[in-house]
């Protein structure tokens, strides 16, 4: 079956980018899956003076489309085999994880992550780039975010729970690594369908008092 077609506009249609429902989706670039070497790889930081050329500026307006095409929390450059440290981050209402908090559309570049102290939270996770699979992974409940945004302006900002996570999450995309790699409890792998059958009820739950404690 083909599975992966370019479109007339040179878009990417895949079934895979949108978990849970399964169904064809149209993304601007394709998302690269597990087994890709790039997604391995560590991306290079951006110098600022790139930053205002129209290659850099288009990649960034397609990760930010290709994110909500497929209802990704974020997406990193390497997750569409560009090598370059830029993420975009956006949470609004998201069908893949309805418990986030809202999180504005923030574009973030050659971020630098700095845990503010040693509290973890165990998270439910799930990657673009890892169709149809969720784990528990350990994150910083607290962390600080330097990184520059798409202007170029400097932002040092703390960022707590869920959202920590969710830049963790993708600023480790700049690092080559997958949520899979910090996976300690292999029993919790589980498919999105297995997930909303036996795991959905009581992680919401617990996840629901933790944002509620920390505020986000
Ligand atoms: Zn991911």
């Amino acid at each position: 079956m083909n599975r992966r077609r370019q479109t007339d506009r040179g878009d990417v249609r895949t079934p895979d980018a949108c978990d849970p429902c399964g169904t064809l989706v149209t993304v601007k670039r394709e998302i690269l899956t597990v087994g890709h070497p790039l997604l391995r790889e560590r991306a290079r930081e951006v110098d600022p003076d790139e930053l205002a050329s129209k290659e850099i500026q288009a990649l960034i307006d397609d990760l930010v489309d290709t994110m909500r095409a497929a209802n990704g929390a974020g997406l990193a450059a390497t997750q569409v085999g560009e090598m370059v440290r830029i993420a975009v981050i956006e949470v609004d209402h998201n069908p893949r994880y309805p418990y986030k908090p809202k999180i504005p559309l923030t574009v973030v570049i050659n971020p630098v992550i700095e845990p503010l102290d040693g509290e973890l939270v165990e998270i439910n996770e799930g990657c673009l780039s890892v169709p149809n699979l969720r784990g528990n992974v350990m994150r910083h409940v607290n962390v600080r975010v330097r990184h520059l945004d798409r202007e170029g302006t400097a932002h040092d900002d703390v960022r707590r729970g869920l959202t920590a996570g969710t830049f963790q999450h993708e600023c480790d995309h700049l690092d080559g690594r997958l949520f899979l790699d910090r996976v300690e409890d292999t029993t919790t792998l589980a498919t999105w369908e297995q997930f909303e059958r036996f795991h959905r009820k009581a992680f919401v739950e617990r996840i629901t008092a933790f944002v509620e404690r920390v505020g986000s």
